[in-house]
């Protein structure tokens, strides 16, 4: 190992400074989302089975929730505008905006060149759980979700319901498609009701038991029309393992709600990034 330099100390010391300030973005209207959540009635159901996944579609200006109705179980959550599947979202800038874990308030992000806010969380009812003395907290953007890919990598072994591939399926089943004509649509999850965090002394990704219990549920506003889809990781509340078929697993469900008068009188999807696009070319 490299000797540490006389100053290393003082090195270390050097003050955080936040990546990137979110004071100048707009905060999204809460109270007003919560006026027109109030009002919303149930358009859709979708109940998505264990170690499955399934795809739904959400106009914009409309709520959805997705609870586990029967007891605690990891969801990995993918959104794709319902035009253009090549703005998706975005979990690496959504973390370096708003943090490793998302709740109420927060915005999903599109990926580049759109970067315009997919959804807003508009209500959680984990945000009790706060960070944990392990430094866990829920509803990770930080985990990619599980693959068989790694799996075939760590283990040599195949599987076949990891949340990769279901959301592969599901999107396939959707665009009638076979699944590895789509699987590279799938991308980097928000990991709903999932309690993760880094370990202190090596930095590893881990995972605890979700607190979800039957119940609980995330709600989202759409900000323009999305395609989701959700994978019931076969996990279960990944509080011992993922990628296999041991876990006690429950199902997972999406209510689309739509708002009592259509949407927010005045409310507008927001425009795609205001960028230029010229990168300095000349
Ligand atoms: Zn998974």
């Amino acid at each position: 190992m490299t000797r540490a330099p006389q100053d290393a100390d003082a090195r270390r010391a050097a003050c955080p400074v936040i990546c990137y300030p979110t004071d100048t973005l707009p905060a999204p209207p809460l109270e007003r989302l919560a006026r027109l959540r109030a009002g919303a009635g149930e358009v859709a159901r979708h109940v998505i089975a264990p170690r499955e996944a399934r795809a739904f579609t959400v106009p914009a200006g409309h709520f959805f929730r997705i609870a586990c109705p029967e007891g605690a179980q990891v969801g990995d959550l993918n959104l794709f505008a319902a035009d253009d599947l090549s703005e998706r979202f975005f979990s690496g800038k959504t973390r370096a905006l708003h943090g490793s874990h998302v709740t109420t308030g927060a915005r999903l992000w599109s990926c580049l060149p759109f970067l315009r806010p997919m959804a807003t969380i508009t209500a959680d009812s984990l945000d009790w759980y706060g960070v944990d003395a392990d430094g866990g907290r829920v509803h990770d953007v930080i985990g990619t979700r599980c693959d068989p890919y790694t799996h075939h990598l760590l283990s040599g072994q195949e599987y076949h319901h990891c949340c990769h591939s279901n959301l592969a399926r599901a999107l396939a089943a959707h665009l009638e498609r076979a699944p590895q004509e789509v699987e590279h649509h799938v991308h980097d999850v928000l990991n709903v009701f999932m309690c993760t965090g880094f370990t202190r002394d090596t930095g590893q990704y881990f995972m605890k038991a979700s607190p979800a219990r039957a119940g609980d549920h995330l709600e989202l506003f759409a900000e323009i029309d999305l395609l989701g889809v959700l994978s019931a990781c076969p996990g279960g509340d990944c509080g011992a393992e993922h990628s296999s078929d041991a876990a006690r697993c429950h199902p997972l469900e999406v209510t689309v709600l739509r708002p009592q008068d259509g949407t927010a009188e005045g409310w507008q999807s927001p425009a795609p990034n205001g960028y230029s696009r010229r990168h300095g070319a000349v």
